[in-house]
């Protein structure tokens, strides 16, 4: 057993931490301002190849591990959750689908540019009534001659004002609960993808979130990806990998919030020392370094059984609950280190806390993965 991380993962680490102080860094203030993603950025992320890194040779990825992933995610989310939000939909969701789904004509036209950062992706499946009863979901794609007609509403879209294209989930087949179900490649410009709101949000300002209102939609039959039906769930057993990422979001922000309460601890004084010196503070301090190196390691071990192929579905799951978790306790104890500034906007500690709050709802809130957990260990 080998828990230390290669020379070569500990170079991409050095850079990638510098990449994303220096070029990432300065993006954000001014996007958790203007509550708007950074779109150009997404070029930027592009020609590093940090968009693709994870994605094979023929379409511009170098194939990298899910460890190499989850050190740039953790790096990523460390300057700013929101911008790892759009990043990783553009890298996964809005893009994955057409790797396993499309033909070679939509993974020129749509995949290989937004890997490059060239394309703005959007993964548009749930809706005002189904969140996480994605089966619940009402929108349809009727076929009309060599057409089909897209209706229904999808809410809380991650990139959905900025995209270029979305990927739309309709029900092709509703006599077929989940499996009658399809993917859709529905341009920004077409005439039906309408009613684009941008929604507010508690954190995570700099990701864009918006409803979407498919009106009448007319897409042409090349507009499908993968089957008719049952092609959702092709896409959806995949998953397992997101929820992974998750653990090394979760690291990202709790450690950002660890590090400016340490600082803190150190300078800020009371009762003539350092707050750090009491061991309540040292005990919290203490608790917070634990926390995030439980999750950053059983991160890395569930990454390194999916990079072996080895069947993960509850630990992707224990991955999800327990980072997302964690980084409701430390950054809880990162505003509280910090007092009266922590609740200041002054401060970067407040932000955290607002974007980890996020963590435990997307992508499986803590209850499905619960749930999931329970039924791996056969109850
Ligand atoms: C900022 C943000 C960005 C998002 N980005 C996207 C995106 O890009 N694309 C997209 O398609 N979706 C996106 N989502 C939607 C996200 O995936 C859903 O919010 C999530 O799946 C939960 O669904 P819901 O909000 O409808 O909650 P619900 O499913 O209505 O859940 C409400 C509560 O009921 C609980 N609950 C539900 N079912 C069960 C059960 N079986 N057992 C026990 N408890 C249960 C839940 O755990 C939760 O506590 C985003 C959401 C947010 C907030």
């Amino acid at each position: 057993m080998d828990f230390s991380l290669s020379e070569e993962e500990v170079m991409f680490q050095k850079t990638v931490k510098d990449f994303c102080e220096r070029v990432v860094g300065p993006y954000v203030e001014p996007a958790e301002e203007a509550e708007q993603f950074p779109k150009e950025l997404y070029k930027r992320l592009g020609q590093q190849g940090y968009i693709a890194m994870t994605y094979p040779e023929d379409v511009g990825g170098v194939g990298a591990s899910k460890i190499m992933e989850c050190i740039f995610v953790e790096e990523l989310t460390r300057v700013s959750a929101g911008i790892a939000a759009g990043f990783l939909v553009q890298q996964s969701l809005a893009t994955y689908p057409l790797l396993a789904l499309g033909n070679d004509t939509q993974k020129k036209q749509y995949l290989v540019p937004a890997l490059r950062g060239e394309l703005v992706g959007a993964f548009a499946l749930s809706e005002p009534g189904a969140g996480s009863d994605a089966a619940g979901i009402k929108s349809t794609a009727r076929r009309d001659g060599g057409d089909y007609v897209i209706n229904g509403a999808k809410t809380f879209i991650t990139n959905g004002t900025i995209c270029d294209y979305a990927l739309v989930v309709a029900y092709t087949d509703p006599s077929k609960r989940g499996e009658g179900m399809a993917f859709f490649i529905v341009d920004r410009d077409n005439p039906g993808f309408k009613g684009v709101k941008k929604l507010r949000k508690m954190g995570q300002h700099s990701a864009d979130t918006a409803e979407i209102t498919f009106e009448d939609c007319r897409v042409p039959a090349s507009a499908l990806l993968g089957p008719e039906t049952g092609g959702f769930s092709m896409v959806t057993k995949n998953l397992r990998g997101g929820r992974v990422i998750y653990g090394a979001r979760s690291c990202g922000v709790a450690r950002a919030a660890y590090e400016a309460a340490l600082e803190y601890a150190k300078h800020r004084e009371a009762f003539g020392q350092p707050i750090a010196k009491f061991q309540l503070i040292r005990s919290k301090l203490a608790r917070m370094a634990m926390e995030i190196d439980v999750a950053r390691t059983y991160t890395y071990k569930v990454a390194w059984m999916l990079d072996q192929g080895i069947e993960c579905m509850k630990e992707a799951s224990m991955v999800k609950l327990f980072g997302s978790e964690m980084a409701q306790r430390v950054t809880w104890e990162a505003v509280q280190i910090h007092g009266g500034y922590g609740y200041m906007k002054e401060y970067p500690v407040e932000r955290y806390f607002r974007d980890a709050r996020l963590l435990t709802i997307p992508e499986g809130t803590s209850e499905i993965h619960l749930s999931i957990i329970a039924k791996g260990i056969g109850i």
